[in-house]
């Protein structure tokens, strides 16, 4: 987490160079619509980096830098936020982490370690081809393409 005063956070600090090119893409191409607020919503979640953040840790910055923030208006943009396919909510353990991958089109394995809460991604196109080949033959269509695995990381197994 930053030590930054919250007042400090700009449009250039929100989108570092660390974003690459996609989300500029995105933001370029108007498909996601960044507002001041949805800003610093995902400057958080950037920020809490592999360990991902709860929207309670998210409200709790905000009120830092806006004493009347509002559980609504946190919800509402991490909403948002998650349908432009920007960030992710690991439902294990609801907390929100940024995308490596911005593509919604590929599947996203989520390894989860039980010991630290490091979240590690994964995207590969073997698992999207297995997965929706095996949904086919149930007759459904994958909506939700995220897979969460409790895992213990590699520094944690050291510790072990
Ligand atoms: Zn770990």
């Amino acid at each position: 987490m930053s030590n930054k005063p919250y007042s400090l956070i700009t449009r250039e600090a929100a989108l570092s160079s660390s974003d690459g090119a996609g989300l500029r893409e995105l933001i370029e191409s108007k498909k996601v619509r960044l507002t001041p607020l949805r800003e610093r919503v995902y400057h958080f979640v950037r920020h809490a980096k592999e360990k991902g953040i709860s929207a309670y840790q998210i409200l709790e910055l905000m009120k830092k830098y806006n004493p009347n923030a509002k559980p609504t208006t946190v919800y509402r943009s991490l909403d948002y936020l998650q349908q432009a396919g920007i960030i992710v909510k690991i439902e294990c353990c609801s907390k929100f982490v940024r995308k490596d991958n911005l593509s919604s089109e590929v599947m996203t394995l989520f390894m989860i370690c039980s010991s630290c809460g490091t979240i590690i991604q994964h995207t590969d196109n073997n698992i999207d081809a297995y997965i929706e080949k095996n949904a086919m033959e149930y007759g459904c269509a994958v909506q939700k393409k995220n897979i969460e695995i409790r895992v213990i990381c590699p520094d944690c197994r050291q510790k072990q």
